[in-house]
């Protein structure tokens, strides 16, 4: 519970519009895309750095848990209020602040929906890589503190390889500025890579500047059918291999084809074991060339069609259902625990043949969807959280899943995060060592052990 002279702090720092303890609000806020339900005490709208700043200095006095939150998109458990307290929520932050087409850099407000920066690009002819498949709804404050990924980070890079600069509100209240709009920094420690990806363990980031590209002059793409996932996985190296980066090289296996054309119904063929959607893009003249070499590879690793996209409604329709195929799962079964693992790719023909056997012990339906180019594999577990044994079934799949992709040289999380839910797992990646380094590290920013308490390593308020 926070007392009523909290409440009245709070409402000095931000404005009293900006605090909400309705029990109603609450509720809203009580959760993000995974499944757990955790009520805040309070949610407050900064819509300033100086307010956030006021914020943190009430917060860290009273020892209340902040926890920072975008769109609440995460599939982390990043965003909930563990621990009661403060919902932090930036989503009034949301002005494009500057486009700098002379240096291609734009300075954004946390609260800016990705889609949205996009579409104020894109007519400028400029570009920002990081799509992550949430793109319309997800902010780029939540993208910097996931590092997300998405599609086209194959051959652009993640959110990382474009933020040049920061400002960050420390949990008590002091603002620091790291980086800034050059595009070589040298200058001490990174402090601009330590927070991203942090998580909202670290600080609250109020401001970033971004690194921009020229758009590219032409894209193609086009539909890879193959009867095994296997070949499909295989085929995806193999490409890499032949020297070519496309833009895309994303999968989805036999279960999820036939969500998404049940659900989207663009003409997909539910008969096929996977899919690859490959996109290249780069001068006009270049792009045959690339598709010419990427047809070849994919016919070498047994592709039954190769199907182009010729119009922009057919590269819509490809695209509308790969981003929406998450949701369509919920045809087959009301719940489903996303996974992210990164293997490195030459291996994620063997990881996708392990998933199957997961599949098969534990009786579960997995489908695997995948930034396969990047060797980043999304394997959703359906199941029904009401029927006896299911919950404790996919904890026990989800694990042998992360065991295996550590077995493989791979990682536990590969644009997700650890949060909440693979916070256990932490210790079969890092060593003791490793760990105590990060409540160290956690303890320098937030001496009070405020922010986002018990995420990424369990622990809170000290
Ligand atoms: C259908 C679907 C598809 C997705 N596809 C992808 C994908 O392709 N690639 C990918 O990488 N992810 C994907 N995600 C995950 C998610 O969209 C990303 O993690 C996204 O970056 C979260 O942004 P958000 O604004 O929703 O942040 P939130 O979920 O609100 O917060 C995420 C984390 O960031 C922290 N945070 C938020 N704002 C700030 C801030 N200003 N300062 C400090 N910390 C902050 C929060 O505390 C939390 O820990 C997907 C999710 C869904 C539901």
């Amino acid at each position: 519970m926070v007392s009523r002279a909290i409440i009245q702090e709070l409402q000095a720092a931000a404005g009293k519009g900006a605090v909400t303890f309705s029990p109603e609000d609450l509720i809203v806020y009580s959760y993000d895309a995974t499944m757990p339900e955790y009520r805040p005490d309070v949610v407050v709208f900064p819509q300033s750095t100086e307010q956030v700043a006021a914020i943190m200095r009430v917060a860290n006095e009273h020892r209340l848990p902040v926890v920072p939150r975008g769109a609440g998109t995460n599939v982390s458990g990043g965003s909930l209020a563990l621990e009661g307290g403060m919902i932090l929520c930036l989503s009034r932050m949301n002005r494009i602040l500057e486009i700098d087409r002379e240096n291609l850099v734009a300075v954004v407000e946390p609260g800016v929906v990705n889609a949205e920066l996009q579409a104020a690009l894109a007519p400028l002819g400029l570009f920002y890589p990081p799509d992550p498949a949430s793109m319309n709804v997800c902010t780029i404050g939540g993208n910097v503190a996931e590092n997300s990924g998405g599609p086209r980070c194959l051959k652009y890079g993640v959110t990382k390889d474009y933020v040049l600069g920061l400002e960050v509100v420390l949990p008590t209240g002091e603002v620091i500025h790291t980086g800034g709009s050059v595009m070589k920094n040298c200058t001490g420690y990174d402090f601009t890579r330590l927070f991203v990806g942090s998580e909202g363990t670290l600080g609250v980031v109020t401001k970033i500047t971004l690194r921009l590209l020229p758009l590219a002059e032409a894209k193609k793409t086009m539909l890879a059918v193959f009867d095994s996932v296997v070949d499909a996985s295989s085929a995806v190296s193999a490409i890499i291999a032949r020297g070519i980066i496309p833009t895309t090289l994303e999968l989805m296996d036999r279960i999820l084809l036939r969500c998404a054309e049940d659900f989207v119904h663009v003409g997909l063929p539910k008969d096929a074991g996977a899919v690859l959607l490959i996109e290249v893009d780069g001068f006009r003249e270049s792009l045959d060339g690339q598709m010419r070499q990427i047809k070849a590879v994919c016919r070498a690793n047994q592709a039954r069609e190769l199907r182009h996209a010729r119009t922009s409604k057919e590269v819509d329709d490809l695209w509308l259902a790969r981003r929406t195929v998450i949701g369509a799962v919920g045809r087959l079964e009301p719940n489903y625990g996303l996974q992210d693992v990164t293997v490195p790719r030459s291996k994620l023909p063997i990881i996708v043949e392990e998933i199957g056997d997961i599949s098969a012990k534990y009786d579960l339906p997995i489908g695997v969807l995948a930034h396969a180019g990047d060797g980043n594999l999304h394997p959703i577990v359906l199941f029904d959280a009401r029927r006896d044994g299911d919950l404790a079934k996919v904890h026990a799949a989800e694990k042998e899943i992360c065991k295996a992709a550590l077995a493989l040289g791979g990682t536990l999380s590969g644009e997700h995060g650890i949060g909440l839910s693979k916070r256990e797992y932490l210790p079969m990646e890092y060593g003791p060592i490793e760990m105590s380094l990060v409540a160290r590290l956690r303890k320098v920013f937030d001496p009070n052990g405020i922010l986002n308490p018990g995420k990424i390593v369990a622990g809170g308020i000290v």
